[in-house]
């Protein structure tokens, strides 16, 4: 027993001295990597380039050995090139030489090297500006910065708020500052107030849902296989049939449709429950307005067959086009009835993430 024991102690000691060795050369090989590299000159090169410039030795940094080495060092600058991080990027020489003479300081620098390449280019082309608030969010555009810092000063949105709002153009005012979608057949194309359909735009894959409770109502095609699944789900899941009460509509139906809200409640109240012709998503045949066909009279869903809907449609593709706590965003107020398709992703991450389809794109499509 006694000579197990020695020999369980032993090993342990073994064990304990392996660990200790390890953490040792551990702390030393970061210590080497993160401290004394980048705190003293590590060739003679170096060191004779930095007393030709009569820079004293404890100023080294490899911020430093670059600029001395690539022939940009400029000794106003001996202070900030201690506290830029160095990048071993092919722009680094370009970053310094742009932005130290704009005004920038060493740690806005050490923010600029994180903002995209177009970020870099478009911001190297204005004066100073400072985007100490923004340059962390993936979607910041250096472009907007003015109407950033407006919209933050008169609102009370975060600023990765403000960022995303401006993006989808919140801060202008709706149906004037619009743009004519690139390509309407794409299954994410954005229409809003802000973005309408070309002239006399209609897909050309218009198909109907077969069935029962198809309605003779047309859709893409693409958007009938999924739309059939949710429906089939619906029937086996809570026991409702949801009938498409209109999915495609062309400009002029929807223009009569309009106008016949503007003529009974005015412009104002017509906007937020009516797109304009070309502003309607049911224009691009990818939404469906539903109903269950249990209801009889004006509403078309109750709060449970919403509550199912909403959780289940992005298995599908389906989005909830108009939710209630987002009509800020939207532009319109809250229909329970009206999805819209996106695809299976776009679908699940804009149902996980509480998005709507302007921030998803915004988010997630849109590069910066
Ligand atoms: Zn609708």
């Amino acid at each position: 027993m006694a000579k197990r024991k020695r020999m369980k102690k032993g090993i342990k000691t073994i064990f304990v001295l392996i660990i200790l060795i390890c953490l040792i050369t551990g702390g030393l090989l970061i210590y080497n990597n993160y401290f004394k590299s980048d705190t003293e000159p590590v060739s003679s090169e170096i060191e004779k380039l930095m007393q030709e410039a009569n820079i004293s030795k404890d100023k080294y940094s490899k911020t430093l050995e670059f600029v001395l080495l690539n022939n940009i060092y400029d000794e106003s600058y001996l202070d900030e090139y201690s506290d830029i991080e160095f990048q071993d990027r092919d722009d680094f020489a370009t970053i310094l030489t742009t932005f130290l003479p704009l005004g920038y300081s060493s740690k806005e620098i050490n923010y600029i090297t994180k903002l995209s390449e177009n970020n870099i280019d478009k911001l190297s082309k204005i004066d100073y500006v400072d985007i100490s608030n923004y340059y962390e969010f993936s979607n910041f555009d250096v472009n907007k910065i003015d109407r950033y810092n407006s919209y933050y000063e008169d609102n009370d949105y975060s600023y990765k708020d403000v960022i995303t709002y401006v993006n989808i153009n919140l801060d202008l005012p709706v149906y004037t500052d619009t743009t004519e979608v690139a390509d309407p057949n794409d299954l994410l194309v954005l229409v809003n107030k802000y973005h309408y359909l070309p002239d006399g735009y209609k897909p050309s894959d218009l198909a109907y849902l077969p069935g029962a409770y198809g309605n003779n109502v047309p859709m893409r095609e693409v958007i009938v296989e999924p739309f059939k699944e949710l429906q089939a789900a619906a029937k086996e899941e809570i026991g409702v049939n949801f009938m498409p009460t209109t999915a495609f509509r062309d400009y002029n139906f929807q223009r009569t449709l309009y106008n016949n809200y503007v003529a009974s409640d005015g412009v104002t109240a017509a906007d937020t429950y009516s797109a304009r012709p070309g502003y309607s998503e049911h224009q691009t045949g990818l939404s469906i307005d539903l109903k269950n066909t249990a209801i009889s009279g004006s509403t078309r869903l109750t709060d449970e067959n919403y509550e199912w809907l909403s959780n289940n449609a992005y298995r599908f593709g389906f989005i909830i086009r108009f939710p209630e706590d987002k009509t800020n965003i939207t532009g319109y107020q809250f229909e329970n009835w009206h999805i819209r398709y996106v695809g299976l992703d776009a679908a699940k991450i804009i149902y996980e993430e509480d998005l709507t389809l302007e921030e998803y794109i915004d988010l997630y499509v849109t590069e910066y």
